[in-house]
């Protein structure tokens, strides 16, 4: 018998989690069973915990929790014997297949990375899909010619998951980083993270009509989209990148083609969860040489099964700062 955070349906269709014991025979299918030692919440963990499941829960009761990092417990892939430590983030797991909010999870071993060495387990659940997107962006960027001698990068959504993991990562490789945030308040956080300069979110909210400003960003990783996506395209400077990875702010994108045209913008896709095996590796190994491991500490916030419901909603609302590690054996 496990412990695990179950969503159930009440008779209105609207689901809600509750601490139950389940029985291990009671895991889906999958080759590889492993003891979880961390989970976390992203904003689609939000999405998931919520009373209709955000439109990603398929079926009822679910497990949610898109990560998780553990220890091998028992293997029927070759690739993996018990006793190895391992991450898994995306692949929907979480969403359509039960997912890390429970001390046992069982998936397909091509859906597991090992653990980067260097990293525990709880340090990649600080990590994170959130802050594994982080990093995919911060590559993308570079892959497309932005380095530290181009010019300051913009942050959006700076204070949440995606965006202080990008903070702490571009400051450590010696980039001039901006963040934008709705949250004042955050303003010695972001700074401790590496932030020389916070931009208030009013000013990026508003829509304008020219389709150019003055050229300022060399880069951008953007965790919010919307009207702050459209407005942050026409800012950036000649031949500069956009890795676009979140909606926080909406998933609408109310832009002109002029800084694609004009200024040779590149507007980059980011997805985490579909993400083939060797860009994962190689994702989480820079992760281990690139994000320091004091600035991921402070970002923070322990918390058990019990919490969930709670932070679920809170992250929904912006209201979470940083990053939430789940201890699911408290
Ligand atoms: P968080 O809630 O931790 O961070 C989002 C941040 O965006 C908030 O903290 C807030 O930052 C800002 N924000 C929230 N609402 C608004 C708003 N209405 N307008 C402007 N800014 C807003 O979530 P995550 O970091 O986990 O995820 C961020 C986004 O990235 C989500 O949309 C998520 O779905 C997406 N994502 C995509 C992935 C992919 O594979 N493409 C993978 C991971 C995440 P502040 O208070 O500083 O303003």
């Amino acid at each position: 018998m496990f412990k695990a955070l179950v969503m159930t349906q009440g008779e209105d269709g609207l689901a809600s989690g509750a601490i139950q014991e389940l029985d291990e025979s009671q895991l889906p299918e999958g080759n590889v069973t492993v003891a979880v030692e961390y989970s976390t919440v992203n904003y689609k963990d939000g999405l998931c915990l919520s009373p209709k499941g955000g439109g990603l829960v398929r079926a009822y009761p679910h497990v949610p929790g898109i990560d998780f990092a553990g220890t091998v417990e028992s293997s029927e892939d070759e690739r993996y014997k018990p006793g190895d430590k391992v991450v898994l983030t995306g692949w929907r797991v979480g969403e359509v297949h039960w997912g890390g909010y429970g001390q046992k999870a069982r998936v397909k071993a091509d859906w597991l990375v090992p653990l980067p060495e260097g990293l525990s387990t709880k340090q990649a659940m600080a990590v994170g899909t959130a802050g594994f997107t982080s990093m995919l962006s911060v590559m993308a960027l570079e892959d497309h010619g932005v380095t530290p001698e181009k010019g300051p990068v913009l942050v959006t959504g700076a204070a949440g998951g995606v965006g202080s993991v990008a903070v702490a990562i571009l400051a450590n490789l010696g980039y001039e980083v901006a963040g934008v945030t709705g949250r004042p308040e955050t303003a010695d956080y972001l700074k401790s993270l590496g932030v020389s300069q916070i931009v208030a979110r009013e000013e990026l909210n508003e829509t304008v009509k020219r389709p150019l400003e003055t050229e300022t960003w060399a880069g951008c990783v953007d965790a919010v989209g919307g009207e702050m996506l459209a407005r942050v395209l026409g800012q950036m400077k000649y031949g500069g990148s956009v890795a676009a990875v979140g909606l926080a702010g909406g998933a609408g994108l109310p832009a002109t083609v002029i800084p694609f045209l004009l200024r040779g913008v590149n507007l980059l896709g980011i997805d985490s969860v579909m993400r083939p095996y060797e860009d994962r590796v190689r994702a989480w190994q820079r992760i281990a040489s690139d994000l320091p491991m004091e600035k991921l500490e402070a970002m923070v916030k322990p918390a058990n099964l019990s919490d969930l419901p709670q932070l679920g909603a809170d992250i929904l609302k912006g209201q979470v700062q940083g990053r939430v590690v789940v201890d699911v054996n408290t």
